[in-house]
C-alpha cells in the first residue's frame, strides 16, 4: 500500500471536529518530526502545527498548507464528525509530499515550511495560523483542495482552477400567524420565504465564472406544534 494511502487510512478513521483535531494534529507532528522536520506544535494555542527545513543556503522561504479539520454531522440523530470534505486526504498528501521531500533531499537552497491547519470549517483557523506567525517571511504558499468527481477527476489535469471565497447572509421573515381555514386574516411567512429562495434562484450568472448564489437552509417556527396555523417567522 502507498504511505499516502497509509496516512489516510489512519486519519480518516479519527475525524475531529475544528480546533479539536488532537489526535489529528499528534499523528502529523510526530510523522513530520520523524522525518526531519523542526516542528512546532500548538501555533497560537490551537492544535496547528508549522513544520519548518531549512537548507542552510539563504533562499526563498516556500509553504505547503493542509487542512485537517472534518465536518460535524448529525446522523441517526447523533452529533457526529466525519471526514466528508477530504481534509483527511489533503493532510495525507502534504505530509507524504513532506516525507518525499526530505528523502529526495529536493530543498538545495531556502527554507520549505509545511502548515497543518486547523479550523478550516469553522472559517477561523486560517487565521489563528496567521496571527500565530505561521506566515512570517513566507515568498509563496501552495494549497490545494481535492476535487475527485468534478471539475479534474483522477488522471486528468487541467491548466488552472480557480475557487471563489464565500460570504453568508440571514434573512427572517415575520409573518402574522393565522388559522390555516382562515389564512387572508394573516400573512404566511412560510410562502414569503418560499418565494425568497427561488427568486434568489432565478438570479442570472454567468456559469464559467466560479460563483453561485443559493439558499441552503430554511428554518420555520410555527409558534405552535399544530399543521393549522400558518407560521409566523421563516428564517433562510
Ligand atoms: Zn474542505
Amino acid at each position: 500500500m502507498s504511505i499516502v494511502l497509509e496516512h489516510y487510512n489512519y486519519l480518516h478513521t479519527i475525524p475531529e471536529l475544528g480546533f479539536q483535531e488532537f489526535k489529528t494534529s499528534d499523528y502529523l507532528a510526530s510523522k513530520m518530526e520523524a522525518a526531519g522536520y523542526r516542528v512546532t506544535r500548538g501555533i497560537n494555542g490551537t492544535t496547528g502545527i508549522v513544520a519548518e527545513l531549512d537548507s542552510g543556503v539563504p533562499g526563498p522561504l516556500l509553504a505547503l498548507r493542509a487542512d485537517m479539520d472534518a465536518l460535524g454531522h448529525i446522523i441517526d440523530g447523533e452529533h457526529c464528525a466525519r471526514h466528508t470534505c477530504g481534509h483527511d486526504a489533503h493532510s495525507s498528501v502534504v505530509l507524504t509530499a513532506a516525507q518525499e521531500i526530505i528523502r529526495e533531499g529536493i530543498v538545495k537552497k531556502g527554507r520549505l515550511r509545511i502548515l497543518f491547519q486547523p479550523a478550516e470549517e469553522l472559517g477561523t483557523g486560517a487565521i489563528a495560523m496567521v496571527e500565530g506567525g505561521a506566515l512570517d517571511d513566507v515568498d509563496m504558499i501552495l494549497g490545494f483542495h481535492l476535487r475527485p468527481v468534478e471539475e479534474c477527476v483522477l488522471g486528468e489535469a487541467v491548466p488552472a482552477m480557480h475557487y471563489s471565497a464565500s460570504s453568508t447572509f440571514e434573512v427572517t421573515f415575520h409573518g402574522k400567524p393565522a388559522h390555516g381555514a382562515r389564512p387572508h386574516q394573516g400573512v404566511n411567512a412560510l410562502e414569503a420565504a418560499a418565494q425568497a429562495v427561488m427568486a434568489v434562484k432565478a438570479i442570472p450568472l454567468p456559469q464559467h465564472l466560479t460563483w453561485s448564489v443559493k439558499a441552503t437552509r430554511f428554518l420555520c417556527d410555527a409558534g405552535v406544534t399544530r399543521f393549522q396555523i400558518a407560521p409566523r417567522c421563516v428564517e433562510i
